[in-house]
């Protein structure tokens, strides 16, 4: 059973919706230089590839704000049309003014009240970056991080607190903070002009049970739409486990409308692993479907070899490296499921439960591997192409079931 999301108002991103109930989001960030046109490209045509549903790139300076347009233009001329949003820190005021073009080609801005100016400059680069984004008619994601957060706001708080007769511990302080950091930024967007359905809100700390505690505040507080995400979540399995804990928890209470999983890719890794990490806690969570499910068993001492790990791993990519293609020509294959399984002991079973499952031969079983579709025993593979055949299998299922005219 799907958790109950908390209604949000819906926003609309380029042709996207984020919030008002909408299926959550699956979004990502470039780490490509803006102003390197050609890497940037590419970069989000390979997220966009990957699943991602906007992307967000830096624009830091002038050159990235005038290199905007043309990514904008060589991502539709290769059929890419997902929309971009731009991340604006300390100078997005002058860069939208400066370049109404990058303001015209971005979906959304972001922006991080905590970043927008200091003393007498905050309030009118703010109100400056705001009615741009009324001019321009774009939402904007007002973007509170822990790690910059509006230092004025934290002294006063600090200062009301210490005047309480039973003080709140400074991290309870810090946490109101952001969130009233992000209310009222978005309350001064909307009393300059901007509707609220062009705001979405995000206050994204580094640590799990203090984005679970802020997020719990803001859902209670707010009808914005709300961008979830563990910040600086961190290298390999670390980034991981901590993203999926924090973002577990809170999808599962119904907040999140859209989410970024901000790994920290380990050096010549794909940057698309934080949108397929992204997919697979909305899909394991039964909420989004994205890509057929493989189901793996973990090996035991049953099974020795490495034989159905390769296969599993072969089944995984090839089905990653088809989604693009698949997406498009098989809709409803997401919802799939394939069971590559090491032995007689759970394999069958689990293989009928899949829409095609193969369970592979343990040890001193005899070297056959029943193959399950729809439920069935279809037949019985052996021999050394056992991988290469059923790898066949799943692309026929594929195209009977899900292809044109196929009334699956
Ligand atoms: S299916 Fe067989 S090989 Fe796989 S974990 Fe279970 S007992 Fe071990």
């Amino acid at each position: 059973m799907s958790p109950q999301r908390k209604h949000t108002l819906a926003v609309r991103v380029g042709q996207v919706t984020v919030g008002g109930g909408a299926p959550v989001v699956v979004q990502s960030m470039t780490n490509t230089d803006t102003a390197d046109i050609a890497s940037t490209v590419d970069q989000v045509a390979e997220l966009a590839a990957a699943g991602s549903e906007l992307v967000r790139v830096t624009v830091n300076t002038m050159e990235a704000a005038a290199a905007v347009p043309y990514i904008r233009d060589a991502l539709a001329a290769r059929g890419v049309t997902v929309p971009l949003v731009g991340d604006f820190h300390f100078n997005g005021h002058k860069l939208l003014a400066a370049h109404p073009a990058c303001a015209e080609a971005l979906a959304k801005y972001r922006i991080n009240p905590g970043n927008v100016g200091r003393g007498s400059k905050r309030d009118s680069q703010f109100a400056t970056l705001i009615e741009l984004a009324c001019r321009h008619d774009k939402p904007v994601r007002i973007g509170v991080n822990w790690g910059s957060l509006d230092q004025e706001l934290v002294v006063r708080m600090m200062d009301d607190n210490a005047r309480r007769p039973e003080p709140l511990e400074a991290a309870e302080v810090t946490r109101e903070a952001l969130v009233t950091s992000a209310l009222d930024s978005a309350g001064r967007a909307v009393e300059l002009g901007l509707p609220e359905d062009h705001i979405v809100i995000s206050c994204k700390v580094s640590g799990v049970q203090d984005l679970i505690a802020v997020y719990g505040a803001l859902a209670a507080r707010t009808r914005h739409a709300l961008h979830l995400g563990l910040t600086e979540a961190g290298m390999g399995d670390k980034g991981v486990v901590s993203s999926t804990a924090a973002l577990a928890v809170l999808l599962q209470q119904g907040i999140g409308d859209t989410i970024r999983v901000s790994l920290t890719p380990e050096p010549g890794a794909s940057r698309s692993r934080e949108v397929h990490v992204a997919q697979e806690i909305l899909q394991s969570m039964g909420l989004r479907s994205f890509a057929p499910a493989v189901v793996a068993c973990p090996g035991c001492g049953r099974t020795t070899s490495t034989y159905f790990q390769e296969l599993a791993q072969q089944i995984q990519a090839h089905i990653r490296a088809s989604m693009p293609l698949w997406r498009v020509t098989y809709p409803g294959v997401e919802e799939m499921s394939v069971a590559v399984m090491g032995c007689v002991v759970n394999g069958p079973g689990e293989s009928k439960h899949a829409n095609i499952g193969i369970s592979l031969p343990g040890n001193n079983e005899r070297p056959v591997a029943p193959v399950y579709v729809d439920g069935e025993k279809s037949v019985t593979l052996k021999g050394d192409r056992i991988a290469e055949e059923f790898q066949a299998m799943v692309e026929r299922y594929v195209m009977d079931r899900y292809g044109p005219g196929a009334g699956g």
